[in-house]
């Protein structure tokens, strides 16, 4: 179907893409996933980039998948192991949805990924967005990916207010659509993919949401706004404290650990392992061993750890609301193949009880 041209002429569409892609060979960042010819590791990557840190999924990438390197694999694991590697990436329903879809690609589908975007958006979590991103990176699909980077971009090229409405959505999606090159022009260029990908790149590196870099814009002279548009403030950011006990044993040459599991049936973050947490007022007028903060979403957490150490902090112990059956303790060397919070394992990280293992790449890589 042929997109309606809303604000852009043909001419200024073939000048935006030239220029575009002109910029994007010369300045993208390099970063692991791109240029990679397994679809699988596009997958992936669109799957652990969605509203996460590009810092944080390097770190994860490649361990990833060093543990999964196939569909195969990653279906034939547990879902106990799936959440380990994802440990420290956040929104964990994703990890879980992965694994599912990567057990059904390799029940329905033969292990292999679909090309379409029509038959990639039957398989179980993948949405309109990581369909495009797959179809048209992986397979060079002529369809528009549209994140909050290339609508972000889109409304300040095109100078419309941001609305939220159905309406504004449409209208994005149709200006993305009328931008993303129509055709393959051979096996070695893919256009579409190419196009998706620099328009995230231009959101993500100059379009910035509070501070343009609007003189270093490849777009500059098409963009209705240049810096002058009103962008919505973030979310209001909310501030809580939390603590967690530290609880620590020797048996013989073994260390280990006291932690809890979340109940399976809670919503935020099911089954994952952390330390038991404690309520504010049985830590009061106590010296915690760490302090840090942990963001997520919209709530900066302020945490603070207190260590169990001897007969006078049994009370501490006592406190931890937890019912005995979701305690366990845990030999710290196994603690890297536990599904951990981020937090629990950057507070055991910074603790020094859970080593940080150096990558182990097959021979072969
Ligand atoms: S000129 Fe500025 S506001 Fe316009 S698209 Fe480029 S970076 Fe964004």
């Amino acid at each position: 179907m042929e997109h309606e041209l809303v604000v852009l002429t043909k001419e200024e569409i073939f000048q935006f893409r030239r220029s575009l892609m002109s910029w994007y060979r010369n300045h993208a960042r390099e970063l692991p996933w791109r240029g990679v010819s397994d679809p699988y590791r596009t997958w992936l990557s669109e799957v652990m980039l969605q509203q996460t840190r590009v810092a944080a999924v390097i770190e994860h990438y490649e361990s990833f998948l060093v543990r999964f390197p196939t569909i195969l694999a990653l279906a034939l694991a547990t879902e106990s192991d799936v959440l380990a590697a994802w440990s420290g990436l956040g929104y964990y329903r994703r990890a879980r949805m992965l694994h599912r879809a990567a057990q059904f690609i390799t029940r329905e589908w033969d292990g292999v990924l679909p090309k379409t975007s029509g038959e990639l958006r039957t398989l179980p979590g993948i949405g309109e967005y990581t369909c495009a991103a797959i179809a048209s990176i992986a397979f060079g699909e002529s369809i528009a990916v549209v994140d909050g980077n290339v609508e972000r971009v889109l409304l300040r090229l095109t100078g419309r207010a941001e609305s939220g409405t159905a309406a504004g959505r449409a209208f994005v999606q149709a200006q993305a659509g009328a931008l993303v090159p129509r055709r393959r022009i051979n096996v070695q260029v893919n256009a579409a993919g190419d196009h998706n990908q620099a328009m995230m790149e231009l959101g993500a590196t100059i379009c910035l949401p509070r501070a343009p870099l609007c003189l270093h814009c490849p777009v500059y002279s098409m963009c209705k706004t240049r810096g002058e548009h009103v962008t919505s403030a973030r979310g209001v950011q909310r501030s809580l404290p939390a603590a967690y006990l530290l609880s620590l044993r020797k048996r013989g040459t073994v260390t280990e650990v006291l932690l809890e599991r979340r109940a399976k049936d809670t919503s935020l973050m099911p089954g994952m392992v952390e330390l038991p947490p404690l309520p504010q007022d049985a830590v009061e007028g106590r010296e915690p061993l760490l302090r840090v903060r942990h963001a997520i979403t919209n709530t900066n957490y302020y945490v603070q750890v207190f260590a169990a150490k001897g007969p006078q902090d049994r009370g501490l112990r006592r406190a931890v609301p937890a019912a005995k059956n979701d305690l366990e303790w845990v030999r710290t060397s196994q603690l890297a193949s536990l599904p951990l919070t981020g937090l629990a394992r950057k507070v055991l990280q910074r603790l020094d009880v859970m080593e940080v293992r150096p990558l182990q790449l097959p021979e072969s890589v």
